[in-house]
């Protein structure tokens, strides 16, 4: 036997031995025979240590893994928060806009009184000599030549003399036609500044004032109807009042 010149044998016939009992006897042959077989164990422990390195290692990059991904998570969660608060800033700005968009058009849709620095003068079915029946409209007192503006936006239906076809009392006259289905009318003019047809906004100069027709004096005579013909009037004061405007 030569037991000190192989020690790796010896240590692991003895590992073999204990596994395969006591009844079993062994010499050097045997002792080759169990290193042979042992081989692939000492070749397991260098696997399962490779194995575990590996798992280690495999666990630090898991764990960095999932770390950059709580990393990548919380990035994201911010420029969501940031575009969350961009939009949110924006929505506002877009409300704001809206807002004062509706107050423009809400603004645009307004009526104006007919003429500045007017007195009032006859009033809506004031009875007297002046007319067959009695009074269609609002007289506004003022001097020949002043300003006639289109008290709210729409398309002049009737521009002329005869009263524009409604009959010689009115003198130069305008009708025009608003979105809302009201007519607007404009009597005794001297000057007429549209056309049938013509599309006209809020406030517009459409004539200037004068005397012509059945008149006592200059001033405009002036009619809210609900057609475009004489004989549909309302009363204009309170249809203007009504607007919001301060006659
Ligand atoms: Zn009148």
């Amino acid at each position: 036997m030569s037991h000190a010149k192989h020690p790796a044998r010896n240590a692991a016939v003895a590992l073999v031995a204990a596994g395969m009992g006591a009844t079993m006897v062994f010499g050097a042959g045997a002792s080759a025979v169990a290193a042979e077989a042992r081989a692939p164990f000492a070749l397991d422990t260098a696997t399962a240590v490779a194995a575990q390195a590996s798992a280690q290692a495999q666990a630090a990059h898991q764990a960095a893994v999932a770390k950059a991904a709580q990393a990548a998570k919380a990035q994201a969660a911010q420029a969501k928060a940031a575009a969350a608060k961009k939009a949110a800033v924006a929505k506002a700005a877009a409300a704001k806009k809206a807002a004062a968009k509706k107050a423009a058009a809400a603004k645009a849709v307004d009526w104006v009184k007919p003429v500045s620095g007017y007195k009032l003068t006859a009033g809506y079915a004031q009875g007297g000599a002046m007319w067959t029946n009695k009074h269609s409209g609002q007289d506004f007192a003022v001097p020949v030549g002043t300003p006639v503006k289109a008290t709210h936006s729409g398309v002049v239906v009737k521009a002329g003399p005869n009263g524009g076809g409604d009959g010689p009392a009115y003198g130069n006259a305008i009708v025009i036609k608003h979105a809302n289905g009201t007519y607007s009318q404009y009597a005794h003019l001297s000057k007429i500044k549209v056309h049938v047809g013509a599309k006209v906004k809020t406030g517009q100069q459409i004539a200037r004032s004068g005397n012509t027709g059945n008149s006592s004096g200059p001033h405009l005579h002036f009619e809210i109807r609900t057609t475009a013909d004489y004989g549909s009037s309302v009363n204009p004061a309170k249809f203007l009042r009504a607007e919001g405007v301060v006659i």
